[in-house]
């Protein structure tokens, strides 16, 4: 894709699953790319051996810590001389009801999903020189809700709202868009993925008949960061196979 060719990537999350494809992607264009790892140690090794030394940057920064986006943005840059496009993918999910949620639950799932988003921007945006694409992970969660979602709902509707915030403030120079992915077929969703019947109840309700690949993910992050998106800012992509459109409440 366009313009896309020796620019500079952080992917968060990237060892695994939508981050993991995002960063293959990235690189299969030509970027380089720094692969933000928190426990996956292993799996983000693995990655780097495909994608090479030469193209990429093992980090591993929990960035539910401001401190730690700070150190992840300035090894980027130390090592790559500056920073092009930031996707902010890592993000965790946890079923939690009205009766048992905790404070401790509310306040690490904003911190990971909603504020490692927003300070990994901060600390990006000094050192996007040439222009730059910030491309946030948000859900379709986050524009309806699900059972049980107390705390990923709001963090991923956050995310829509941190996304046109940034928007404004940083146009022209800077765009920022996100994506709203339906069921992709990840660890995160292993559990739905198990329960035949909860499985079939989804996709009776989704037009594509199947669930997403994290590819399916990662090319749309691809062109959001491209000069072939050149004109769109602000925007939310929703990429779920048709079921949220189709959704009778
Ligand atoms: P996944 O396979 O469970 O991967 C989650 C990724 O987030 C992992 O790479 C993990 O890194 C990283 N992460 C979690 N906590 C972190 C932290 N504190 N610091 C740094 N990285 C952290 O899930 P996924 O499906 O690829 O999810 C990626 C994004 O897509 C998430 O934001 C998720 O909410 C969103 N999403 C997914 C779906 C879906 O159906 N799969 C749908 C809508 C939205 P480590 O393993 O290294 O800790």
């Amino acid at each position: 894709m366009k313009g896309l060719s020796g620019k500079v990537a952080i992917v968060t999350g990237a060892a695994r699953g939508i981050g993991r494809a995002t960063a293959l992607r990235l690189t299969e264009e030509g970027c380089k790319v720094v692969i933000n790892y928190f426990k996956s140690e292993k799996q983000a090794k693995e990655l780097q051996e495909i994608i090479g030394e030469k193209r990429s940057l093992l980090f591993k920064a929990d960035v539910g810590k401001v401190e730690e986006c700070k150190s992840l943005v300035e090894a980027t840059v130390k090592h790559f001389g500056g920073v092009d496009i930031l996707v902010n993918n890592a993000g965790f999910f946890e079923p939690k009801s009205l009766a048992e949620v905790t404070e401790e639950d509310w306040d690490r799932m904003m911190d990971v999903n909603v504020k490692g988003a927003l300070f990994c921007s901060k600390f990006s945006v000094p050192y996007m020189k040439r222009g730059g694409s910030i491309v946030n992970i948000t859900s379709i969660a986050g524009l309806t809700s699900f059972p049980h979602r107390l705390t990923y709902t709001p963090t991923k509707t956050s995310m829509v709202g941190l996304t046109k915030a940034l928007a404004i403030e940083l146009a022209p120079n800077i765009r920022v868009n996100a994506i709203a992915p339906g069921v992709i077929e990840t660890e995160m969703t292993y559990w739905l993925r198990a329960d035949e019947e909860a499985s079939k109840r989804r996709l009776d309700l989704t037009p594509l008949k199947r669930f997403g690949k994290p590819e399916e993910i990662a090319s749309v992050v691809a062109f959001l960061a491209s000069d072939e998106a050149s004109y769109i800012t602000g925007e939310v992509i929703v990429v779920d196979g048709g079921f949220l459109f189709l959704r009778p409440y």
